[in-house]
């Protein structure tokens, strides 16, 4: 629990549209945030003539383009706005947030409730400089938000928050950006006077934005505190990752005071140093686990303190625990692939096999069926990766295009029928499939592919991506945990997720 609030951003180009918006964040938000810049100037009367009288506190902003605003804006139209615009607020709850830039008017400086500092393009003045800068300015508040490309540019931001404690200030700090994300989601755990949200995806006001429902149902950034375990996905990209949506219900249901977080990561190595390992830490957010994916699922074997044996064999490790600040890495893709498998099949010994591609998950289900003492064949468009996995794994290998005559089951290890511009393909042309006993699909957005739909026409049973998806998630859960997982309620969060997107 802390004492933090949300703010909801809007902006509306009609008085409207903007007023719609504010009857929408008034169950969700404790500020709402009124951003004027995209408003004509008739437009902006019409809001102070019909803006509703409402238990919560409006935040007013007027930003010009160069701190992150729609329109250009002069010193001299800035400072008529807020003199009608304090005018006209009459009894409503407000607050004033005023960007500052070094042309800053001393004459606007009594109506400030928040000083706000925005650097959306990585090449100002640095988070500590703006905040001293910013000092005289604030009565109490400074908004600091920096673009942050690789996680470790959020760092210096997110230091604030003690260097504004230690002189009774308050700090929004904010990185912005998929790698800043979590400087808005831990941000109130750790002090922040509050935090920024969407009302709805596709109406962020700033990069990395997260809608307020996420923030208070999945992220539950007002339940949590600094003794909360912090647990995330490592990932170059982490826009795309299921797993907020499948740990985060599982720790509510479970009890469990644990958030879960994207950790969107470029350089592993800097990124462990200086955010994670107790001796060279620049910041102490609790870690105590991670999930980790592409690319860095090879990469971070080097960096841990042990290693169970599935992970030597595999080459890869998709779980870290953090026991007494050592790193122990687990891999839960194999078990988690071959566990619907075994429900679905049953006993895997002598089955033959064929695995579609030679990347990270294909070794994972190649290791996992050898270990059942299925007859696996590699299917791969590289001749010489295919090569190298059969070789290290004792298995035969062909070239893509080839017939799956004699197979009894199917993986697709490859994003061939994944959502986008490969949703239409397939690793197989549905003659090639007439044979098989068993399809198994690993992707799992969306939860119907071509290939299994083309399965259902042949009547052959299939297996979709999701299952794996929530059986690897379920055994990271119980790594970090102890605690039996909640499966149906993992995937019950996760199908509505992926019906939104
Ligand atoms: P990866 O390491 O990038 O490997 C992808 C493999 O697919 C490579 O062998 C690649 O060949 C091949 N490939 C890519 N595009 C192809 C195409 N157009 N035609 C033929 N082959 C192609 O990726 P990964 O981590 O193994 O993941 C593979 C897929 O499995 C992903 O879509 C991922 O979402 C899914 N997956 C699902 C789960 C789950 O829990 N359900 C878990 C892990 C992975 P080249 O090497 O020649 O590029």
């Amino acid at each position: 629990m802390n004492d933090g609030k949300i703010c909801i951003s809007i902006y509306a180009v009609t008085a409207d549209e903007l007023l719609e918006k504010i009857d929408q964040a008034v169950p969700l938000a404790d500020f709402i945030e009124l951003r004027f810049d995209l408003l004509p100037p008739d437009e902006i009367d019409a809001v102070f003539n019909r803006l509703p009288l409402i238990e919560k506190t409006y935040l007013l902003t007027y930003r010009p383009k160069e701190q992150g605003g729609a329109i250009r804006i002069t010193m001299d139209e800035r400072i008529a706005f807020w003199f009608n615009a304090l005018l006209k607020i009459g009894d409503h709850k407000f607050l004033v947030d005023h960007e500052f830039d070094t042309d800053f008017r001393m004459n606007l400086r009594k109506s400030i409730s928040i000083i706000s500092y925005h650097d959306f393009t990585g090449n100002g003045d640095g988070p500590k400089t703006a905040y001293k800068l910013l000092e005289d300015f604030s009565k109490k508040t400074q908004k600091i938000a920096v673009r942050a490309d690789t996680i470790t540019d959020s760092i210096e931001v997110w230091t604030l928050i003690d260097l504004a404690a230690s002189k009774n200030k308050f700090v929004i700090p904010i990185a912005m950006g998929e790698a800043g994300k979590w400087t808005r989601i831990l941000g109130l755990a750790h002090g922040a006077f509050m935090t920024y949200a969407s009302l709805a995806p596709g109406g962020e006001t700033a990069p990395g934005q997260i809608t307020a429902a996420d923030m208070l149902d999945i992220y539950r950034v007002k339940k949590i505190d600094k003794t909360t375990d912090v647990y995330g996905i490592i990932a170059g990209d982490t826009s795309y990752s299921m797993s907020p949506y499948i740990h985060n219900p599982a720790f509510k249901t479970a009890g469990v005071n644990a958030v879960f977080i994207p950790l969107q990561v470029s350089n592993l190595d800097e990124f462990l140093r200086r955010m994670v390992k107790p001796e060279t830490r620049e910041v102490d957010l609790n870690f105590k686990g991670f999930a980790v994916t592409n690319p860095h699922k090879e990469s971070i074997i080097r960096h841990l303190d042990f290693v169970e044996e599935s992970v030597r064999s595999i080459g890869a490790a998709n779980t870290v625990k953090i026991i007494d600040g050592k790193l122990h890495g687990y891999n839960t893709d194999a078990g988690g692939f071959i566990t619907p498998l075994e429900e679905t099949y049953g006993n895997l010994s002598g089955a033959k096999v064929a695995v579609v591609g030679a990347g990270g998950a294909a070794r994972g289900c190649i290791y996992a069926l050898k270990d059942r003492d299925a007859e696996v064949t590699v299917f791969a468009r590289d001749r010489v990766k295919a090569r190298r996995l059969a070789d290290e794994f004792a298995i035969e290998c062909r070239n893509l295009g080839t017939d799956f005559s004699g197979f009894d089951i199917l993986i697709n290890a490859t994003p061939l029928g994944t959502k986008g511009e490969l949703e239409k393909e397939t690793v197989a042309k549905i003659d090639q499939l007439r044979e098989l006993k068993l399809v198994y699909d690993l992707i799992y957005n969306p939860t119907e592919t071509r290939l299994l739909a083309e399965s259902a026409i042949l009547g052959i049973q299939s297996i979709g991506g999701l299952e794996m998806l929530i059986a690897q998630a379920a055994r990271q859960f119980e790594i970090w945990t102890g605690i039996e997982a909640p499966i149906a309620v993992m995937k019950e969060s996760v199908r509505k997720r992926l019906s939104v997107l």
